[in-house]
């Protein structure tokens, strides 16, 4: 059913829960994950990666996730994900995108709050705003980008600026870096507990985690209790997938061409890694 993102992400916040997102550059993946919510009786979010929604393909691929989000029995929103151009973030939310992350945090500071107003004008108080205050390492797309365990190479949010980046941008939720990076972690996450704390004094608004595969369980559960009330998920579900593929593909081949078949597999194992997740940040 259709809900706004920012509700979704309250309400699990005061159960003691987190909301995670999952980046599906197919429906496939999204069926996979709406299937694993409507299980949990959870809500979920579906990320659309901001080079899909630059696409015509992309943007009738947002309209089926709108419309799998509609129908769902649970709570489910559809967000265009890291997005710095206004056209792409007025397309994808005229294509069914309930939620943008207005991402200016490659920006200088004014010019990050200003990428987030300006996205405010131009699509309105309806849309659930997300903005990012601190550059994450890595890249979301490709599981290589990040160099250490992410505190070296990602300028972590200062946490003195909080208070006026929510305020004058107006964004219903904040991305945070406090050592979580895009991709593969290399060597054991190090994330700054005491940075986050730090932030979530300083603000009402839920934070968000991105990069949260690699990150342990254990790790993730304490989170919602330091007001991170949404989860972003990407490289571990498609390694999932992705080695479920490989290992399925030369039997499907052989048998006849299965691709039905095949594409139930890649269904089967994105909505397991969907059902582990929301069973890890629900409480
Ligand atoms: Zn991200």
């Amino acid at each position: 059913m259709r809900t706004r993102l920012d509700h979704l992400v309250t309400s699990a916040l005061q159960r003691g829960s987190a909301v995670p997102a999952f980046t599906c550059y197919d429906f496939t993946t999204a069926m996979a994950v709406v299937a694993a919510a409507e299980e949990a009786g959870r809500g979920a979010i579906l990320l659309v990666a901001p080079k899909t929604a630059a696409t015509p393909n992309g943007l009738r691929l947002i309209g089926a996730l709108r419309g799998l989000a509609d129908a769902a029995s649970v709570p489910v929103a559809v967000q265009l994900d890291h997005a710095t151009d206004l056209q792409v973030m007025a397309d994808a939310v005229a294509a069914g995108a309930d939620s943008v992350l207005a991402d200016g945090s490659a920006l200088p500071y004014e010019d990050n709050i200003a990428l987030v107003r300006g996205a405010r004008a131009l699509l309105g108080p309806d849309v659930v705003l997300e903005a990012e205050l601190g550059g994450l390492a890595g890249d979301e797309d490709r599981a290589f980008g990040a160099d250490q365990s992410g505190v070296a190479v990602a300028g972590l949010t200062d946490s003195a600026l909080v208070e006026d980046f929510v305020s004058r941008t107006g964004a219903e939720l904040l991305a945070v870096a406090v050592g979580n990076v895009h991709g593969k972690y290399k060597g054991e996450p190090q994330l700054r507990w005491d940075v986050l704390q730090d932030i979530a004094v300083r603000t009402h608004i839920p934070l968000v985690l991105h990069g949260a595969s690699g990150i342990p369980a254990e790790e993730l559960v304490k989170a919602a209790a330091m007001n991170v009330g949404k989860v972003n998920f990407n490289t571990e579900l498609r390694t999932g997938v992705l080695a479920t593929l490989q290992d399925q593909l030369p039997g499907h081949r052989s048998d006849g061409e299965n691709l039905q078949g095949l594409l139930g597999h890649w269904n089967s194992s994105a909505r397991t890694f969907a059902a582990k997740t929301l069973a890890t940040l629900t409480r």
